[in-house]
């Protein structure tokens, strides 16, 4: 999908996970994440646990750190091109 064509070797700025609104919903972290509003299904998410313009690091808006972008987070800026 659109994540192959996001560069990963770029040292850009990234917004905070608590200026995103970033958090993640443990109860999904086993759920089929394909086609609903989760980072996994975002245009900006990278396999490996990574956002295009999100950090990974930093508390998220609950002031917890879990070093990673999850596939089962969500914040505001979540985006998907329909067709
Ligand atoms: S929902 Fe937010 S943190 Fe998650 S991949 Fe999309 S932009 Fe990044």
């Amino acid at each position: 999908m659109s994540q192959s064509t996001i560069p990963k070797d770029k040292d850009y700025p990234k917004l905070s996970k608590a200026t995103s609104g970033y958090f993640e919903i443990l109860y999904f972290e086993k759920s089929e994440l394909n086609s609903s509003y989760f980072c996994n299904d975002c245009l900006y998410f990278i396999h490996g646990n990574d956002c295009a313009i999100v950090k990974k690091d930093g508390p998220d808006v609950d002031g917890k750190e879990s070093g990673i972008i999850a596939p089962y987070g969500i914040c505001t800026l979540w985006f998907r091109i329909q067709f």
